[in-house]
């Protein structure tokens, strides 16, 4: 199937692209590396009637360490995230996040801010975002505002993102010694897209476990943390048992999506399994 017609219109500014996306309000859409919008338009699931490409926007392109954060433009490529220095030294997770994507075609169309806001509940950053405590930055006519990963994903395909709004940049906190993260993924084999995705990030002190956060991606209608996996792990000594009961408890509270993909209790199980991988090998990278 091909598109229905739409106009085009390519700001080059992000002003420019939020004046447009105001004047157009629903009728409008934003384009970045359109890897799920020209897709789900060629099945006229969405059909807009002006298409608003930023990818001319070059003030959404970049990779900023500040301070105890790095700041990611929203038009950085998957394939920049996997490959970018800065984010493979200071938060190596969710570099190693972005190289999961897809296939290299793609990682280098895709942007960190296109999958963020598509919110596909396979899509792999958001158990990163998540385990992260990422924050989300969006622009709109009322200024700018950030959006903790808590409460930016809102459901299934959607966000906290109003419609005039345009997600600009992603913060992540630089991971210092003594912490590690990682990202475990059960993929489809056809797209590579997470049936089950898990990220953990967990800090060790004295031989403990003294902070952990744990984003799962793909098992349910929206991403979510593994709380009661968290909670199990938090002031343990990191063991195989203690990890192995604490990655038992990682499916609970996750409304568990059951499709052509896999049941909800393969999902589960999914769960569990990849949630105990990502938290060895987040320990060991924290030196553990
Ligand atoms: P677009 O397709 O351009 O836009 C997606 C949506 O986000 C649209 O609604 C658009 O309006 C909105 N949008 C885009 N940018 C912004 C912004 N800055 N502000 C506000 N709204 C915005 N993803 C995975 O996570 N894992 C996979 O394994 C995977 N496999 C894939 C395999 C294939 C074959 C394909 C085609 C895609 C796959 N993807 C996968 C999706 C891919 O990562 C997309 O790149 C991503 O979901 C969307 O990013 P984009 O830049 O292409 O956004």
């Amino acid at each position: 199937m091909i598109a229905v017609p739409f106009a085009y219109e390519a700001p080059t500014t992000v002003e420019e692209a939020i004046r447009l996306l105001s004047e157009f309000g629903d009728r409008g859409r934003v384009l970045a590396g359109g890897h799920s919008l020209i897709p789900i338009m060629k099945l006229r699931l969405a059909q807009p009637e002006v298409l608003i490409d930023i990818g001319r926007v070059g003030e959404l392109r970049y990779v900023r360490a500040e301070d105890r954060h790095l700041a990611i433009g929203a038009l950085t490529t998957h394939t920049q995230v996997a490959s970018d220095p800065t984010i493979g030294d200071q938060c190596a997770v969710l570099a190693e996040t972005a190289g999961h994507i897809g296939d290299a075609q793609v990682r280098n169309r895709g942007t960190i801010g296109g999958a963020l806001a598509h919110a596909d509940p396979a899509a792999d950053y958001p158990a990163t975002i998540l385990a992260l405590d990422a924050e989300i930055v969006a622009q709109g006519p009322r200024g700018r505002r950030t959006i903790a990963a808590p409460g930016f994903f809102t459901g299934l395909f959607t966000t906290a993102l109003a419609p005039d709004e345009l997600l600009v940049e992603v913060r992540v906190p630089v991971l210092g010694p003594g912490s590690g993260g990682a990202y475990a993924k059960r993929p489809n084999p056809a797209s590579h897209y997470a049936v089950v995705g898990v990220a953990a990030v967990v800090r060790l002190e004295g031989g403990r476990v003294t902070s952990v956060s744990i984003g799962v991606t793909g098992a349910g209608a929206q991403p979510s943390r593994a709380a009661a996996a968290e909670r199990a792990l938090l002031g343990q000594v990191p063991t195989d048992d203690t990890i192995a009961r604490a990655a038992a408890l990682a499916a609970e509270g996750i409304d568990l999506l059951s499709d052509i993909h896999g049941s909800a209790e393969y999902r589960a199980d999914m769960v569990r399994v990849y949630t105990r991988r990502a938290i060895r090998e987040a320990i060991r990278r924290a030196g553990g």
